[in-house]
């Protein structure tokens, strides 16, 4: 063995590992033809340079060929292509984003005003003395005035007089849920009259509503004195307590005396119409 020339790997075989006979034979070509040339390459340049740039480019290549999708190469179909990368739920998503817009915007302003009129009804105005005019909105709920409406000593419609000085027409229907238990707004409304002076009907208080577009009141009688829980010109809603059952006025006994009456003042069957109305 002749005395190496240049560097330790041109003076002993290449050592090549028994892993990979292919390999081991191409690296001992890249040697055998380097060696060849070995008298154009300077002195001390070491061949592990060379090497390494081989194996990364076959590292590279290997990256390559595994990290680009098939389809990505081979596929001139769009229509796959789509169905292989873009989930199912983005196209559909695209759908409604679609705004086409045409010559029928009048038509769209149209369908709004009607729809308002429908749904907001013109409120009524009334006059209530001391407070001037309020606006009745109007309301479809409506409630019984006592919590046991069941219970009742008198309806409406003629009879013989109670007592003396008592009407032979009984104008309002009598609600005997006990003393002392709540009175209460038959619906929405505000409150015309809240008196302790109201004569044969004793403590009263009146309510006006808006009912369907109609106007009608309610007047609760014979209430205990300083029950009153509402004032002139008050916005009250259905259910909401007026004062308590009493006798007060023209009664003989604890009750709550209930008329009803619309613009024209005439009294009605409140218990009927209640009875129509209360869900
Ligand atoms: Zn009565």
């Amino acid at each position: 063995m002749t005395p190496p020339k240049h560097g330790r790997r041109a003076a002993t075989p290449s050592p090549v590992r028994p892993t990979s006979a292919r390999r081991s034979d191409f690296v001992a070509g890249i040697m055998s033809r380097l060696t060849r040339t070995g008298g154009s390459r300077p002195a001390g340049v070491s061949l592990r340079p060379v090497l390494s740039v081989i194996a990364m480019s076959f590292a590279g290549a290997m990256m390559v060929a595994t990290s680009v999708p098939a389809l990505a190469i081979t596929a001139t179909d769009t229509v796959a292509r789509a169905s292989v990368y873009a989930p199912a739920e983005d196209t559909i998503e695209l759908a409604p984003q679609t705004v086409e817009v045409g010559s029928d915007g009048i038509m769209s302003t149209l369908a709004a005003e009607q729809y308002d009129v429908a749904a907001a009804p013109p409120p009524i105005v009334s006059q209530v003395a001391s407070v001037g005019s309020v606006s009745l909105i109007d309301t479809g709920a409506v409630v019984w005035p006592v919590l046991t409406p069941e219970k009742r000593s008198g309806g409406y419609g003629p009879r013989s007089a109670p007592c003396s000085g008592c009407s032979t027409f009984h104008d309002g229907v009598d609600f005997t849920p006990g003393n002392g238990t709540p009175v209460m707004s038959i619906a929405d409304g505000v409150v015309v009259l809240a008196t302790e002076n109201g004569g044969g009907l004793g403590v009263n208080v009146e309510v006006q509503h808006n009912v369907g577009g109609e106007l009608v009141t309610s007047s609760y009688a014979h209430m205990q004195f300083g029950s009153i829980a509402v004032s002139v010109g008050q916005q009250v809603s259905a259910g909401q307590q007026l004062g308590v059952v009493g006798t007060t006025g023209q009664s003989t006994g604890p009750h709550l005396h209930l008329e009803m009456f619309g613009t024209d003042g005439a009294r009605f069957d409140g218990f009927a119409w209640l009875s129509a109305r209360v869900g």
